[in-house]
């Protein structure tokens, strides 16, 4: 879609001229009739930053954010300068005593409002992600706009309840929250770090990725739709010096981020500096256990979808897939056949799978690996017969066999349609394999046998471990890692613990 509001579709397929949907390829893949998503989404030619209520002009610096679907720019973007941070904290400030003073079912009705409008403006927001981000329609449709939304209502339920969340205590707001966010769930890690931190009677200053702008702005307009008050919500837009001005601002009482592990030690010395609170969601090299009595089908495609879907841009990505050595050759020969019916293309098809990459620079990123996966003597899969547009920035999804524990591919975070399959005989080989990283986010577990589930669930360091399932999210359940997949939880009881501060009986607060 460009700045006129227009849709324009990357070149299709040219494989699939007949689009009816009775004829089959070589790889047993269907086409499908196009299905392309007919909501327009209107787009401002430039957007500034959003600071005490006011809209300001995008100024000196200013950047286009653009389609990486179709290599268009969307609009210009505001860069934010020290000077802009500066007025976006000393809003938040400002807005603090009035919003932390209301009764706290006042704060929940403005956060039921908000998630109450995300719902009536769902599919502008799906669109919208979608032609920023790059990710497939039905999953900002299906997955990021609907927890959005749902975030909200959960958070605005606890507002007035915080007392029943940490009994015996007086739970008090933090200050000004700093909160700086990765491009692959805008809206949906907006929500996060918002929601919680609003219902407990702080305010914020956001800071979206400079590829993924635009839903966090239209965000602040739902907020200005719905009345909240001034200065509660500001958004500064801009890059990675945007991010460490609000990181190292000394009125910034909690810093929250989420991205990548060497972006989090670096700000997590800044923040240390001066002692604020600071909570950290970061990278992952997840690991997928299949056991010899797994339903195959049905782990299969746990796996496909939780490495394709969103083009392997998740955090909890399963990216390493551990295979009992019995059944290696027929999970290798099911995921290749499961590959060759993935749809990668236009991600406002609704039968898009795999949509495009965010960025120039993450393709190269995700091309590199592939390219050492290969020179280090790993084994290439791909779905040959797929046919990526001429345009915009797609990746070809692979698999790689014969992967070594040392790997390149087995050990970094790669962010794309890129999966690690690896063997093991033994529960224990598998536990020791999969806890052999230096991250620890999420794990899968695949068997028939709930025991295994509870004794090698218990065994594996991951912040989440799904079974017999795959990236399963609830606003009820927390969410975070071990290692250097960061610290702290959001979501959940626990994830409200990092906006609160606590008064303990002897009066003392931590
Ligand atoms: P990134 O670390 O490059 O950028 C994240 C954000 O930090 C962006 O807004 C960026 O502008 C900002 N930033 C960059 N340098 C900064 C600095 N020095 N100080 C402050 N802010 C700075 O990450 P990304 O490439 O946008 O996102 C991908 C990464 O995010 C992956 O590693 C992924 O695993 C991680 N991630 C983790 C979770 C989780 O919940 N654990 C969720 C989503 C993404």
């Amino acid at each position: 879609m460009g700045t006129n509001g227009r849709h324009s579709a990357p070149t299709v397929d040219p494989l699939a001229t007949d689009r009816s949907v009775a004829s089959a390829r070589p790889g047993g893949r269907w086409d499908y009739a196009p299905a392309p998503e007919t909501v327009k989404v209107v787009v401002k030619p430039s957007y500034g930053h959003y600071i005490g209520g006011k809209w300001s002009r995008a100024g000196a610096g200013a950047f286009a954010t653009i389609n990486p679907a179709t290599e268009e720019p969307l609009a210009i973007v505001a860069q934010g300068t020290e000077k802009d941070v500066d007025q976006a904290v000393r809003a938040a400030a400002k807005a603090l005593p009035a919003w932390s003073g209301l009764p706290a079912r006042e704060r929940a009705k403005f956060l039921f409002r908000v998630a109450r409008r995300i719902q009536e403006r769902a599919r502008e927001f799906a669109v919208l992600e979608t032609m920023d981000s790059g990710k497939p329609i039905k999953e900002s449709r299906d997955v990021d706009v609907p927890l959005a939304a749902a975030h909200f209502f959960y958070h605005a339920g606890w507002a007035d309840k915080l007392a029943y969340a940490f009994p015996g205590r007086t739970p008090r707001p933090v200050g000004v929250c700093g909160q700086v966010i990765p491009w692959n769930f805008p809206l949906l890690m907006a929500a996060w770090k918002l929601a919680p931190a609003l219902a407990c009677g702080n305010t914020c200053v956001l800071k979206p990725a400079e590829t993924t702008p635009l839903t966090a702005l239209r965000l602040a307009e739902v907020f200005d739709e719905c009345g909240v008050p001034p200065g509660v919500l500001n958004v500064v837009t801009g890059d990675g010096r945007t991010g460490a001005a609000i990181v190292s601002h000394p009125g910034v009482d909690k810093v929250a981020f989420t991205g990548s592990t060497e972006v989090g030690k670096k700000i997590a010395a800044a923040v240390a500096a001066r002692g604020a609170r600071l909570s950290l969601e970061l990278g992952g090299k997840s690991p997928h256990i299949i056991f010899e009595d797994a339903s195959l089908d049905q782990a299969v495609e746990g796996v496909i979808a939780g490495i394709y879907f969103n083009q392997g841009e998740v955090c909890c990505a399963g990216s390493r897939l551990f295979v009992q050595e019995s059944i290696l050759t027929e999970v290798i020969t099911r995921l290749e056949r499961r590959l060759a019916t993935l749809r990668v293309g236009d991600p406002m098809d609704k039968n898009t799978d795999v949509g495009a990459i965010n960025s120039r620079d993450q393709l190269d990123r995700v091309s590199h690996y592939v390219s050492l996966g290969r020179e280090e003597g790993a084994t290439y899969h791909e779905a040959s017969a797929t046919s990526l547009p001429t345009r915009g920035f797609y990746c070809r999804p692979c698999f790689f066999s014969n992967v070594q524990p040392s790997h390149t591919i087995a050990r970094e975070e790669i962010f794309g349609p890129v999966l690690s399959v690896m063997s093991f005989r033994t529960p224990e080989e598998a536990v020791t394999r999969a806890n052999n990283s230096p991250y620890g986010l999420a794990a899968g577990i695949w068997t028939d046998k709930g025991s295994k589930v509870f004794d090698i669930a218990g065994k594996l360091k991951a912040g989440v471990v799904w079974c017999n399932t795959y990236n399963k999210f609830d606003p009820a359940s927390p969410f975070g890692g071990y290692k250097e997949s960061g610290f702290g939880r959001e979501g959940g009881l626990q994830g409200l613990r990092a906006y609160v501060r606590l008064d303990v009986p002897t009066g003392r607060t931590h």
